[in-house]
């Protein structure tokens, strides 16, 4: 999955608009005006599929975003302590 991000009028940063969408999901964006709140200056912004790009997705929202990240690596956590058990195992 990758970000749709658009870009801040104000500050001109980069706004993630909360939506993680694909190339094909992308292009099916209905040619409309969409507002995202932006945690940068504050304001809604409004914009278009023109305006806005997609940016690949680190691989922690390969489930449902940030949150999904912690129940991830107490699962990772168990598995090492798994494996060092039984190497330590005669
Ligand atoms: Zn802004």
């Amino acid at each position: 999955m990758s970000l749709l991000m658009v870009r801040c009028p104000r500050t001109g940063q980069e706004v993630w608009t909360g939506i993680e969408t694909d190339p094909d999901s992308f292009r099916k964006i209905p040619d409309d005006l969409f507002y995202t709140s932006c945690p940068h200056c504050g304001l809604d912004h409004a914009w278009g599929r023109d305006e806005a790009w997609l940016v690949h997705a680190p691989g922690a929202t390969n489930d449902n975003g940030l949150v999904a990240g912690r129940p991830r690596l107490e699962l990772r956590l168990g598995h090492v302590q798994d494996g060092g058990a039984s190497e330590t195992m005669p």
